[in-house]
């Protein structure tokens, strides 16, 4: 069938060429969503409201003739824009890699060797290998295909899938590729078949580049968290405002002076306007995705970083994701229960078992990349190499797929001195035992021969040869009759860090699932290895089929293991644990596999072994297959959620004694205390400790021995919120307290103002540092503090130091020089601030962390 592709051409580029002509047509990427420039991001940071309040404070300060004030606010602006930027770039920036990362992957020829690397990096001249639901990497030409069919529809909107032919090695590409034409473009979808194509073009010189099409975004929708900020923001904006325009209006009617009634309103707007939620958000969740990718799982939908935390249910593939899907063939065994036990010291190789290895190896792909037809082909390379029973020379005529109702292959191959197409079918041993019409006691006798082999956890395939004349072949695998050759069973460890994973989930009231289309017994013996509940309550593919879903509800709260599955089947599963209120992740790699991950809260696809349609219908994948990765995800998805919760109470609480300062004065006719210069050090203080310090915060203790949290639960509740309001209150009445005191024993104002501003700043760092940890106290806490709280801190201290002893600075602030016992003295108080939560915690525990 092949008349360009010789084995020479097989070698593809060499590290060298892929160089050149990289340099030459560039990489092979359409500029999608491309990062945001230094000009954009800074021009959202001036359309925020916290800049259009300090330039207005600024220009203020200018009208009264202050030009000193002035000129520090408008000074912080620059600061305020810095940290804005930093947190922007930080977060572009881990977008930008796990776009990167979870871009389609192609599988290339270089240097004679067979290469998974990212779609971008294919170039010209590449010779690339697309199968069933990869997403063709480039454009280009057939050079060898077995009934490649692609879907086009992206480029032409036409559903009806194209097949494929040889490219002739000279016709040009012509406007359109199409039915019969041998050429492929860049991201249209493999739907069956395989192939092996020279790249011809890349990038933005691809026919989806001319049209600009693209499929790499990173979708981003809302989530219940999101809205729910939304919420919060609303209450605090509309808050904020009404009473701004009330301070303003108070006083300037009661003190007459509209400029200053000015000043003190917009102080206040910037006090309260809730910007940071915002930040919050899209930080914790841009970084919590890096992290996570950091344990091997890519996001490709960011809000399910969220929902991670709250997965109950963990459904997982068996072959590659809890086992390593490494197969090594252990046992050959044929129906007459001859067996042979394949070992490594084992020299001699009996005749009896010939045919049967021969066979095997004729049913799979010429150069396989299952693990399965690759054991197979080693084995043969082992004992057949110089017999008669291998055929490189022979050349495959037609392959009969695997599908979910069939699961078996068949390969039809020519050679030269025979008269007939030889043909080779292996699979499950049911299909084989279909396929051969065996009578009942030979099949009886073979499924117990098949029973005792998977009850060590081996998998097993059955294997059959056929004959046809060189006539017109049938269309279905049926139409041959088979003879039953045999046994071949294969070990796939298991991979040793699953056990202990699948213990953590079931400590963390997380179920484990597992799935696989292998045969029960072999299931059954993997999940007793790694510690599933109840494994031999398994249900199977057919008892499941006979199931309606009320039943399947009911079953599936106790089974834990599925065998015999089909891909479609995995729908089913999905739907009726969501109709049980489980939160479910999902594991798939297939093109069928798509719509159980779409169904899915949490779908996982696999980096190595998945096609292109699993990883776009699913929101992460898992870049090493591992199992084991996917628990620690969730365990950082438990500690994202959990940071979110303490960010939030945080900047709710510290909010509450800054407005309630800038409120009380006006209304009690005291002199003002906040100045918008103070409000804006406060600020400086409070942005990066949200966003930055408690994101950086390590797990709770005993993360994973809790039970997952309601999805539904909000992520600040009446308790919780309530709480946090009461950490501002108790600061704030302090503050009040202090003020008051100290203006009636004798001091000035700006000797109370200073006295006030130093206890909220030491209240402030309080609230950072009781917050880090609803379950410890702050000392016991302490020894562990991250490095965004140790900077944070010391900029603290240096900027007190300068500002209370350098006196154009202390000019500057409105602060006046305070003695040492009375600065120990409002040290003291913003510290006894927060101390009744601190106790609150020493009592109750870990309890307030279920404080919903
Ligand atoms: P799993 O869920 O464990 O990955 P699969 O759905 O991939 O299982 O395969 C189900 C069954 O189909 C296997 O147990 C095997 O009997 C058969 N099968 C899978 N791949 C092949 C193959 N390449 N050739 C023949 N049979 C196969
Ligand atoms: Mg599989």
């Amino acid at each position: 069938m092949n008349t360009i592709l010789s084995k020479q051409a097989l070698t593809g580029l060499s590290e060298e060429e892929v160089l050149q002509q990289r340099a030459a047509y560039g990489t092979n990427e359409l500029p999608t969503s491309k990062p945001r420039s230094f000009f954009a991001i800074a021009w959202d940071v001036v359309r925020e409201p916290m800049f259009l309040l300090l330039v207005s404070c600024g220009v203020l300060y200018l009208l009264l003739g202050d030009r000193n004030e002035a000129l520090m606010l408008l000074g912080f602006v620059f600061v305020v824009m810095g940290i804005t930027l930093f947190q922007e770039r930080k977060t572009e920036r881990a977008l930008e890699k796990l776009r990167d990362l979870s871009s389609p992957r192609a599988l290339v020829i270089r240097g004679g060797e067979q290469k998974r690397i990212a779609g971008r990096d294919v170039v010209c001249g590449d010779i690339f290998i697309v199968s069933e639901g990869d997403r063709i990497p480039a454009d280009g030409v057939v050079l060898d295909t077995s009934a490649l069919s692609v879907d086009e529809s992206l480029l032409t909107g036409e559903s009806v899938s194209a097949l494929k032919s040889v490219w002739d090695g000279k016709s040009e590409r012509a406007s359109w590729n199409g039915e019969n034409s041998p050429f492929v473009s860049s991201g249209t979808l493999v739907v069956r078949g395989k192939a092996y194509c020279l790249a011809q073009e890349v990038g933005m010189q691809t026919q989806m580049g001319r049209i600009g099409k693209s499929l790499q975004s990173l979708e981003s929708e809302e989530t219940f968290v999101q809205r729910e900020t939304f919420r919060l923001v609303r209450i605090f904006f509309i808050f904020g405002v009404s009473t701004s325009i009330l301070v303003f209006l108070l006083y300037s009617l009661t003190r007459g002076d509209w400029l200053k009634g000015l000043l003190a309103g917009l102080s206040l707007a910037m006090a309260v306007l809730p910007e940071e939620f915002p930040v919050i958000l899209s930080i914790f969740f841009a970084l919590g995705a890096w992290r996570i990718a950091k344990k091997g799982v890519l996001t490709r939908r960011i809000p399910v970083v969220e929902m991670l935390g709250a997965a109950t249910v963990l459904c997982s593939d068996k072959t590659g994701t809890i086992t390593f899907n490494r197969m090594t063939v252990r046992r050959i065994l044929l129906e007459n229960n001859e067996q042979f036990l394949c070992d490594d010291s084992v020299k001699e190789f009996p005749e009896a078992f010939h045919k049967i290895l021969e066979f095997g190896i004729l049913a799979s792909q010429r150069d396989p990349f299952d693990p399965m037809e690759k054991a197979f082909q080693s084995l043969g390379e082992r004992y057949l190499r110089g017999t008669e029973h291998l055929h490189d020379e022979w050349s495959l005529v037609r392959e009969y797929p695997l599908s979910s109702e069939m699961p078996a292959m068949t390969e039809v191959w020519e050679s030269k001195d025979q008269q007939h197409y030889v043909i080779a079918a292996k699979g499950a041993p049911e299909a084989i035992i279909d396929l051969c019409h065996l009578p009942a006691e030979r099949t009886a006798h073979v499924q117990e021969q098949v029973r005792a082999l998977a009850k060590e956890g081996l998998r097993v395939l059955a294997v059959a040869a056929s004959e046809f004349e060189r006539l017109p072949l049938p269309g279905i695998q049926h139409d041959f009759s088979y003879a039953f050759l045999g046994l071949l069973a294969l070990e796939d460890p298991v991979r040793p860090s699953v056990p202990l994973s699948v213990r953590e989930c079931h400590e963390a009231g997380i179920r484990v699932i597992m799935i696989t289309g292998d045969h029960p017994r072999t299931a059954e013996s993997v999940a007793r290895q790694i510690g599933l509940e109840r494994p031999e309550a398994l249900l199977t593919g057919v008892e499941l089929e006979a199931m309606d879903d009320g039943v399947l509800c009911k079953k599936i709260a106790t089974v834990s293991v599925f065998a015999r599955i089909t891909p479609e089947q995995k729908l089913r599963i999905v739907q009726a644990l969501k109709a049980n209120g489980e939160v479910v992740a999902m594991t798939g790699d297939g093109v069928n596999d798509a719509p159980a991950l779409k169904a899915a809260h949490i779908g996982i696809a696999m980096g190595l072994r998945g096609t292109d349609t699993a990883r776009e219908a699913a929101s992460l994948v898992l870049v090493d297959d591992d199992f084991s990765s996917i628990v620690s995800a969730i365990r950082t998805g438990r500690r994202i959620f959990d940071n979110l919760r303490k960010a939030m109470a945080y900047v709710v609480a510290i909010h509450i004694p800054i407005a309630g300062l800038s409120l009380i004065p006006v209304f009690f006719h005291w002199p003002l205390i906040l100045f918008p210069v103070h409000i804006v050090v406060l600020e400086l203080i409070i942005d990066p400790s949200c966003s930055i310090a408690f994101e950086m915060e390590e797990e709770e203790q005993g993360i994973m021995q809790r039970p997952p949290r309601n999805p539904r639960s909000p992520l600040f509740g009446r308790e919780r919120m309530t709480l946090s309001i009461l950490q501002g209150c108790g600061v704030l009445l302090v503050m009040i307290l202090l003020y008051y005191f100290s203006l009636t024993h004798g001091k000035t104002v700006s000797q109370a103002r200073t006295l006030v501003f130093v206890s909220l700043i030491v209240a402030n760092l309080s609230l950072i540092l009781t917050n880090r940890s609803w379950t410890k106290t702050v000392m016991g806490h302490l020894k562990s503090v991250n490095a965004a709280v140790g900077f944070i801190m010391l900029g603290v201290v240096i900027f007190f130091i300068a500002c209370l002893n350098i006196p154009p600075l202390r000019n500057a602030f409105l602060f006046a020089a305070l003695s040492w016992k009375d600065l120990l003295i409002s040290i003291a108080m913003g510290f006894l601030s927060i101390l009744w939560f601190e106790i609150l915690k020493a009592v109750r525990g870990k309890q307030l962390l279920d404080v919903s």
